[in-house]
């Protein structure tokens, strides 16, 4: 059984997308991206949601960090949750996310430096040169 919400048994799409305990994370990025989610939500469409958008090449790099960060925090907090010390906070996820992307981004991009707080308030903006 899933770990977190034990009411389904723990598949990688139950884990990614389907666990009521973790399905605020894909509400949050569209909002805080200002994209639409797709209409299909499994892992292979969250995988391709860069496809429905109309954000251009750097965006898209960046959008694409924010979708495979957000699969790395989701199986972390997952880890955390089951083999930590402490139970993870659900509230931190989403800003695990944040950050990371933003720790990635800043230190593989050679092209651009993102500001921190513009990263925060408007990643749209702050990627367009990547
Ligand atoms: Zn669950």
């Amino acid at each position: 059984m899933c770990p977190l919400c034990s009411v389904a048994v723990e598949t990688i799409d139950h884990l990614f997308v389907g666990c009521r305990e973790l399905l605020e994370i894909w509400s949050r990025i569209p909002i805080w991206w200002d994209v639409r989610l797709p209409d299909r939500f499994a892992i292979d469409d969250i995988m391709r949601w860069v496809d429905s958008t109309s954000l251009k090449i750097g965006q898209r790099k960046a959008f694409d960090a924010v979708i495979i960060s957000a699969f790395w925090c989701l199986w972390n907090f997952r880890n955390n949750f089951v083999f930590g010390p402490t139970i993870p906070r659900k509230s931190d996820l989403f800003d695990a996310i944040v950050e990371r992307t933003f720790f990635w981004i800043s230190n593989r991009s050679s092209k651009s430096r993102i500001g921190w707080t513009s990263w925060l308030h408007n990643p749209v903006l702050a990627s367009i040169l990547m």
